[in-house]
């Protein structure tokens, strides 16, 4: 077996590893990827660009069939083309994971194809498809397995009946009637892009909100819009049995509420494991918590000196831009520029209307005791709003009473998840509330709400009726 030794070793190609590998060429190490699959990971192959390919096409069914709206006639019967849909993802994807493929060479990163397992500390055994195995050494190895979908134990397990994102976003047909089991981001993306292609959805989620995760003010909000266009949500709601015993393709489920209901597919969208297992991190000396996640310290190092853990698979954050700032910082702080991971990371859910959120929702600064008060603004109010027709939605931001401080910035609306990148800016900064309000927002935009909801924060907002006179001591913002 040869024996090749590595500066950085990096375990997984996805948004987290790929990303980490670059950085470590560009800072002038050896680097190597391990990959078992196509480059990209998840992100790229079963993720966020499927997902978003997908979602532009049900995105723009759904303005076309309101084209009216605008003054705007289609003649004839408004369709799509699923085979189309699908051959443009596929495109994409296919561009994507060549350009990876490029930058890689462009920086002399190794490629290495096949899984990844440690065999000791420092060295992992590399098995391709096809082909000896061989062993590689590095003095810095970068953990970026990332997640796979969960399944719910005891149902049935034929991918095509009960499935998961990972073959929702290659289904070569759609479903006439969906259960989507989860209410969270992936269920909330599916239900909005599938109801725009004409499947008659249901949403189960066990908790009192959509999305549960964020600000419950978004998921409220977009219940509503889930409703108006007949997207039925069950809430607070388990499902308790689902039989595929019929023989005629019909899915019977059963309801915690009691009710039994039919579909034809079900997507299973509750979350996501961490993908360390057959890694042998044992052999390294490597830790995990008891759901297999890898704990790192601030500078994303694990339990074992040289031994990092980047994006899903260490359970802080699972978005491919944290992956991405990880393997960034990963590698810094192994090459020498130590410096802790602290940077607030955004979220942004790609139903239509977006939602996005930064830092603290209100339920989390009113758990931690924070005083705090908190600035809202319909996005409807706006002029750009009306004149685009995207009225839907609002901003509320969190302020800390006693410092001023900027705590948390929360958007559902048109353009939500570009809204947030500045406030993701301010927030970065550790700006107080005064400053997002003394910014000037261009008019006329969407991300006026920002500035909008923030003097809302400060009882300072222009264009809403007078509520509370509240005076803001000078110097305390
Ligand atoms: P991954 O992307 O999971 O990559 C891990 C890679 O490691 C994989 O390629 C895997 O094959 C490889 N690997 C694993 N084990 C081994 C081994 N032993 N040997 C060799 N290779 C191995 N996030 C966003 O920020 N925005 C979005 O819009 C978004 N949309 C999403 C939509 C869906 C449907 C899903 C499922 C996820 C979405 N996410 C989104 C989440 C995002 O995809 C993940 O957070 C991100 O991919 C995590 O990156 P990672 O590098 O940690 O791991
Ligand atoms: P999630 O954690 O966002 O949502 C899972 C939901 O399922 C939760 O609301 C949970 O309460 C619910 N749930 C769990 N068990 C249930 C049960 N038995 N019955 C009913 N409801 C149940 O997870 P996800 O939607 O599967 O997404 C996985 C990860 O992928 C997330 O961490 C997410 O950040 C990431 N992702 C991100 C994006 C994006 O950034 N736009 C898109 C898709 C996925």
């Amino acid at each position: 077996m040869s024996t090749d030794h590595f500066d950085v070793l990096v375990i997984g190609s996805g948004p987290g590893g790929y990303v980490a590998a670059l950085k470590a060429a560009q800072m002038g190490a050896r680097a190597a990827v391990i990959e078992k699959h196509h480059l990209g990971g998840t992100c790229l192959n079963y993720g966020c660009i499927p997902s978003k390919a997908l979602l532009s096409s049900a995105e723009m069914l759904h303005n076309v069939r309101r084209a009216g709206q605008w003054g705007v006639t289609v003649n004839g019967e408004v369709g799509f083309d699923w085979q189309e849909i699908i051959k443009h993802k596929s495109r994409i994807l296919r561009q994507l994971r060549g350009g990876i493929a490029g930058l890689f060479k462009g920086r002399k990163v190794t490629h290495l194809a096949g899984l990844g397992s440690f065999d000791s500390t420092g060295r992992v055994v590399v098995t391709p498809g096809d082909g000896p195995p061989q062993t590689v050494t590095a003095g810095t190895v970068i953990v970026a397995t990332g997640s796979v979908p969960m399944r719910i134990p005891g149902w049935p397990d034929d991918p095509a009946v009960v499935c998961t994102s990972d073959e929702a976003v290659h289904w070569a047909t759609l479903p006439g009637k969906l259960l989507i089991v989860g209410g969270g981001v992936i269920g909330c993306e599916f239900a909005c892009m599938m109801q725009a292609f004409g499947v008659e959805v249901t949403v189960v989620e066990m908790l009192p909100d959509l999305l549960p995760t964020l600000d419950h003010d978004l998921g409220k909000a977009l219940l509503g819009v889930f409703k108006q266009r007949g997207i039925t949500c069950y809430l607070d709601t388990k499902v308790d049995e689902v039989d595929v015993s019929s023989g005629d393709g019909t899915i019977k489920t059963r309801l915690s509420s009691g009710e039994s209901l039919k579909f034809d597919r079900v997507l299973v969208a509750t979350g996501r494991r961490p993908n360390t297992e057959n890694l042998g991190l044992k052999s390294a000396g490597i830790e995990t918590d008891r759901h297999g996640f890898v704990p790192v310290n601030d500078y994303l190092e694990t339990n074992v000196a040289g031994h990092y853990c980047i994006g899903d698979a260490n359970g802080r954050c699972m978005l491919a831009h944290a992956a991405s700032a990880h393997g960034v910082a990963a590698v810094e702080n192994a090459l020498g520029h130590r410096k802790a991971f602290d940077a607030p990371i955004p979220s942004a859910v790609y139903t239509f209307p977006e939602v996005a959120s930064v830092g603290l929702s209100e339920q989390e600064a009113r758990e931690q005791g924070l005083p705090i008060a908190i600035g809202r603004f319909p996005i409807g109010h706006l002029g750009k709003a009306m004149a685009t027709r995207h009225t839907d939605g609002l901003v509320k931001m969190i302020r800390h009473r006693e410092t001023g401080q900027l705590l948390g910035a929360h958007v559902i609306g048109h353009n939500a998840t570009e809204c947030i990148a500045a406030t993701t800016a301010l927030l970065h900064q550790n700006v107080s509330m005064h400053d997002v309000a003394e910014t000037v927002w261009a008019h006329p935009t969407i991300s006026e709400a920002i500035k909008e909801s923030a003097e809302d924060a400060l009882g300072m907002g222009l264009h809403l009726p007078p509520r509370k006179i509240f005076r803001v001591p000078v110097g305390v913002g």
